[in-house]
């Protein structure tokens, strides 16, 4: 079969180039052993456990009417399961209305222009264009007792058979998925340790940041740094994490065992039959999301620059539009313009330029704050810790990064992250009439605060 787009994997950075290539006129077949479009974002990472932490959220938010509410951990998972079919739904009838030809089956490279569709039977595809949008996967450090341990796939996964809330979970990791669910989870009512290989948890983002989060996580969670973990073991009823603490081996024992180390790329088969390059990270790509190869492109996770479901959809474009241009880059990512959210309780997301980054590059920056207790929105949930914080280019004033810590943090993030992204300076943004009694205020109410 001749086609002029060849898209493997149907995520995030997949289908929004296969729904706007088909528009343009393109003939294009995707494929994804899934059979589902939404990549592993929505069969077992960010929809469903972001559906969870809602979930959550409202627990946390009803015990200000002191009411006990029993968690009923079946409940939120069935709730979880709802939310994902949902969406395979809508995906379904939103391919419907395009003509992209999807297929059920894993696609096999042969080499820069023709691969295979591993399906219900094979099909042979020449393509003028390829796009890996093959995602990535947990990475499994090796231990002995490693297959014991489970992932946030093994969590979130649509009908997962985990339907009972573990009353002890020791999480492995200190990262962003490692604290999104100790922080989550001991609000639900596990009991949660969390063993960090190092003495710093959340690795590449600012340091005021990472040291204010973990401030104001809940004194609850057990968090043991410079604890590699070295063993996993079955004891009759639970499992036994063993690990080295100053040079000792402790214990800990739990019923569920999670391990949050990171996330790899996955390559398709067949894909070193192809002149495309990679790294530590994964397929080397300019910002024009072109790989080593002029007709094969690879946004998302794949790449390893930016790895979320936001970011890999606007690369993905990218990569339609530059391939619409014949393979003449047309159009560019902005991997510094993606906002970033850690959905632990409380939240933070930055985005662009933050102090570390200003002080190693020499860039003079002024600050600007607003702290939540001040916030009518914070009060209304007793959620006043954090504050938001704007960093503006000193001779400009332009907006040129920013942060929030606290309540909304999530969707706060895109008011700055679209101010920062169309260079817009500390006066229009002071300027600007923030809807009240939201805490948007506050974004409008730190730009004031410098005049
Ligand atoms: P991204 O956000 O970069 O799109 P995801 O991990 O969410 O990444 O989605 C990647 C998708 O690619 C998954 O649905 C996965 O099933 C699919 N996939 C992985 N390997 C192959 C392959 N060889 N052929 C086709 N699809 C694949």
């Amino acid at each position: 079969m001749d086609v002029d787009v060849l898209i493997a994997g149907a995520g995030g950075a997949g289908y929004p180039a296969a729904f706007r290539l088909s528009k343009a006129g393109f003939s294009v077949i995707m494929a994804d052993p899934k059979g589902e479009l939404g990549g592993n974002c929505l069969y077992q990472g960010c929809v469903p456990s972001k559906t969870v932490r809602e979930l959550t959220q409202m627990i946390k938010r009803a015990k200000l009417l002191n009411t006990n509410i029993d968690v009923n951990f079946q409940l939120i998972q069935n709730h979880k399961d709802k939310v994902q079919e949902t969406r395979f739904k809508q995906h379904k009838s939103e391919l419907s209305e395009t003509h992209v030809e999807f297929i059920k089956g894993e696609v096999e490279i042969v080499d820069n222009h023709n691969a295979i569709i591993k399906g219900d039977k094979d099909l042979n595809v020449r393509a003028k264009y390829i796009i890996l949008a093959t995602g990535s996967e947990p990475f499994r450090p090796k231990f002995p007792g490693e297959n014991l341990c489970i992932t946030s796939d093994d969590l979130y996964k649509y009908k997962s058979p985990i339907r009972e809330l573990p009353k002890e979970m020791v999480i492995i990791g200190g990262g962003y998925i490692a604290f999104e669910a100790a922080t989550m989870f001991n609000i639900l009512g596990t009991k949660v340790h969390v063993l960090v290989r190092s003495d710093k948890i959340l690795r590449g983002i600012d340091s005021k940041l990472s040291s204010t989060l973990l401030s104001l996580m809940d004194k609850n969670i057990d968090i043991r740094f410079n604890s590699p973990v070295l063993e996993v073991k079955k004891n009759s009823k639970s499992l036994d994490v063993i690990f080295s603490h100053n040079g000792n081996k402790e214990l800990l024992t739990a019923d569920q065992v999670l391990l949050a180390t990171g996330r790899s790329p996955v390559y398709p088969k067949g894909i070193e039959k192809t002149e495309v390059k990679t790294d530590r990270k994964g397929i080397i790509v300019d910002n024009s999301i072109i790989t080593s190869v002029n007709n094969i492109f690879a946004p998302g996770d794949i790449n390893g620059i930016s790895m979320f479901f936001h970011s890999a959809v606007r690369q993905s474009l990218v990569a339609a539009h530059n391939i619409m241009a014949g393979g003449t880059p047309i159009d560019y990512m902005d991997f510094n313009s993606v906002p970033k959210t850690i959905f632990t309780f409380p939240p933070i997301a930055y985005i662009g330029i933050t102090p570390d980054i200003a002080k190693k590059n020499g860039i003079e920056i002024v600050e600007a704050s607003y702290p939540f207790a001040k916030d009518s929105r914070a009060q209304m949930y007793e959620e006043m810790e954090g504050e938001i914080r704007l960093f503006f280019e000193k001779t400009s004033l332009r907006l040129i990064g920013g942060w929030i810590i606290g309540i909304d943090a999530p969707s706060l993030i895109n008011e700055i992250g679209i101010a920062m992204a169309n260079g817009l300076t500390a006066r229009q943004i002071a300027d600007y009439a923030d809807q009240h009694p939201m805490t948007n205020e506050g974004v409008s109410y730190a730009a004031r605060s410098i005049f």
